[in-house]
């Protein structure tokens, strides 16, 4: 007898990503920063705020956009795929700047404190934990608004656009330790 489980389809892996995927990818950690950034500034003022607000921005797209393709990109199955495109289109970014890795060396990325994994939640994470006392400290609807944003677009990347846009499709995810923490590909 063929049970349910074995009818439903198995979901595409995909080498190249549609471009949709990609920009809801980049849109949301864009926006994410940006408005992590601004909601800092507004929320502290000058000079603390300009301060830390910039420099929360500038490590976050620094992360982003330069350290993971440096780091762990390089190492990545996409980097080594010809014609391939994954979801964030940083693949393209590591050949231009990194010498070719080891796949073996992925799993690297959730090693130690300050991996690259721990160093891409708290760029996410920091902003909603320090608009909060802000808030505390003088309340504006407009800092409020950006915290609800915040939240909403961290929600959105774990509950959408991991399981039903990015790691669901990836063909890293049987090495790939956050895909396997969402039960996607193969333990190893
Ligand atoms: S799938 Fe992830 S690790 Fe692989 S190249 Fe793209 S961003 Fe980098």
């Amino acid at each position: 007898m063929i049970g349910i489980g074995s009818l439903k389809k198995k979901p595409e892996l995909h080498t190249r990503y549609p471009l949709s995927s990609i920009l809801i990818y980049n849109g949301a950690t864009v926006a994410h920063y940006v408005l992590g950034g601004t909601g800092i500034i507004l929320g502290y003022g000058p000079w603390i705020g300009y301060l830390l607000g910039s420099l929360y921005m500038m490590f976050s797209f620094w992360e982003m956009y330069v350290h993971m393709p440096l780091k762990v990109c390089c190492n990545c199955v996409y980097y080594k795929l010809g014609d391939s495109l994954c979801v964030s289109g940083l693949n393209l970014v590591s050949r231009k700047i990194a010498k070719e890795g080891s796949v073996k060396a992925f799993s690297n990325r959730a090693k130690g404190s300050l991996c690259p994994n721990n160093l891409y939640i708290a760029s996410l994470v920091f902003p909603i934990v320090v608009i909060v006392p802000a808030l505390i400290l003088s309340f504006s609807l407009l800092v409020l608004v950006i915290l609800i944003v915040l939240v909403g677009l961290l929600l959105f990347r774990f509950f959408v656009i991991f399981p039903k846009i990015a790691c669901v499709h990836c063909r890293a995810q049987n090495i790939c330790p956050q895909a396997q923490s969402m039960g996607f590909g193969k333990k190893t």
